[in-house]
């Protein structure tokens, strides 16, 4: 078993201040896979020290220096794409194959993006021409606490710890505690590429300990957050008291809306990507909105696409899907499933209990529920799993009703061949993103929510300005 108790602090792997060990399971066996040690209080005061202490020199490092020390960062996480794509399936159950292409690439992707748009970057810059000294100069925020969930644990890694980085903040990374080593193998990699002492710490934990240590600290500037609403609401609200800067990358409840003018493929495109990465992703289309004209083929369609989803094992290669990350969420699922069957929406794929022949592991069989309201409690909650809800609707304006109506406010989707309708939607959609015919929204865009699925903007220069603390001057010479 792998044992891996110490903390990245100050630019060296230190011993936890008490031991406190936590076992990582692998959600393919239910067995441990790995130990660690989860933080205390003493922990997180030297991570704060350390990201407080290396504050002020790598705010003064030159904007050039710091991007030198990023595509150092890249050259290494690529070298070791196969290592990362390792821990992350161990850790969280994502199939081999899958992680390598869209587990651990995602991270070379995010650092590669911003990479563009740190060089174009204006770190400061004059007002205009009628105020001569007038200046703007973006700097960094300074001490950032980083927490991430174990979904997809290098997409948000990356997405954080680089926009701080070229910002020119410093940070505390606390990463789920379900997914800790994708994380220290990041971490052993920041080391490696040589960024200075304290710039990046590492420290474990769950969110009652080093989690709330971290967003009730005095020295901690900022806290960007990736989780759920009901976390970033307490989080929020711990933060407060010390008037940090939050922000927030929430839950989702992602319409996707099929009109009957949609391609042919728009109806499998959405049942698988509503299973990937076994339905958790925050950005995961869960509601299929679906026009009377087409639903009944839809539907057969739906049930097809789902019923051939194949369940397997994460070290096996090739196409199939894993086991959901652990007991609780395997146990929250099958509550689900078993609301929407006593909730009257028709069950045709899956259903409760695990798919045959795999009866050790966290594996769901893929479901998909037609006849759903969205008053039922499938519509409303994120379920966080593979579980798709079918509801249909008759005109734009209804189906719009429907989309909108949820807490949450994440990505939505729209499938039309209409060009115009598709404008109209995407006006109309309370979401902080919104996807057109399965197209993708192209490198570097902004990810982020509306609503109860946060205030925060990662990736891209809106991922660089979310670290950014704007100083008006006059008098610059
Ligand atoms: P979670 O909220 O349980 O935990 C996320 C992280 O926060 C973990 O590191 C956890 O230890 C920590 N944490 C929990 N409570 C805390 C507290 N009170 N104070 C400080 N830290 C605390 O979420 P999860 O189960 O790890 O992840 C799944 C959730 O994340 C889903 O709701 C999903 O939609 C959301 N998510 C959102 C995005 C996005 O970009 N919007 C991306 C991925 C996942």
């Amino acid at each position: 078993m792998i044992e891996k108790r110490q903390f990245y602090i100050n630019g060296a792997w230190v011993d936890p201040a008490e031991a406190n060990d936590h076992n990582v399971i692998n959600p393919a066996n239910e067995e441990p896979c790995a130990v660690i040690s989860l933080g205390g209080q003493a922990d997180t005061n030297a991570a704060v020290a350390a990201a407080k202490a290396a504050f002020p020199a790598w705010m003064a490092t030159a904007p050039e220096d710091r991007i030198a020390l990023v595509e150092k960062l890249l050259e290494i996480y690529e070298s070791r794409n196969e290592d990362m794509a390792q821990a992350i399936s161990i850790e969280m159950g994502a199939p081999i194959s899958m992680s390598r292409q869209q587990q651990a690439t995602s991270g070379s992707y995010h650092i590669r993006a911003f990479l563009e748009e740190a060089r174009k970057f204006e770190f400061a810059h004059p007002m205009d021409e009628a105020t001569p000294g007038s200046w703007i100069m973006n700097e960094p925020i300074g001490v950032c606490a980083l927490i991430t969930p174990w979904n997809w644990p290098m997409n948000q890694v990356t997405l954080k710890v680089i926009g701080a980085a070229i910002a020119g903040c410093t940070m505390v990374l606390k990463p789920s505690e379900e997914s800790p080593l994708s994380s220290m193998l990041f971490a052993e990699m920041m080391h490696e590429a040589g960024f200075p002492a304290g710039v990046f710490n590492l420290v474990n934990g769950d969110g009652v300990g080093v989690g709330s240590q971290l967003t009730s600290h005095a020295d901690v500037d900022m806290i960007s957050f990736t989780g759920s609403s009901r976390a970033g609401q307490i989080i929020s609200k711990v933060a407060a008291d010390t008037l940090k800067r939050v922000s927030l990358e929430l839950g989702g409840k992602g319409a996707n809306v099929v009109f009957a003018d949609a391609d042919e493929k728009a109806v499998k495109r959405g049942v698988l990507h509503c299973m990937n990465n076994s339905g958790q992703s925050c950005n995961a289309p869960t509601r299929m909105l679906v026009q009377r004209d087409i639903y009944d083929q839809a539907v057969e369609t739906a049930a097809q696409v789902a019923a051939s989803v194949e369940v397997g094992a994460p070290s096996e290669e090739g196409r199939h899907m894993g086991p959901v990350v652990n007991e609780v969420q395997f146990n929250k699922i099958q509550d689900m499933i078993q609301k929407g069957i006593d909730e009257g929406a028709r069950l045709i794929a899956g259903g409760v209990g695990r798919p045959d022949g795999l009866n050790r592991g966290f594996y769901v069989k893929p479901t998909v529920f037609a006849d759903v309201n969205n008053e039922m409690t499938i519509a409303r909650e994120e379920i966080f799993g593979p579980v798709l809800s079918i509801i249909p609707f008759d005109t734009e304006e209804e189906s719009i009703a429907i989309a909108n109506d949820t807490p949450y406010g994440l990505t939505d989707y729209v499938q039309t061949q209409d060009p115009a309708r598709a404008n109209r939607m995407i006006r109309a959609l309370r979401a902080g993103m919104v996807e057109t015919n399965g197209q993708s929204r192209g490198n570097g865009a902004p990810f982020g929510g509306m609503k109860q699925s946060g205030n925060g903007r990662e990736g891209g220069k809106w991922g660089i300005e979310d670290f950014i603390e704007v100083k008006s001057v006059s008098g610059w010479t």
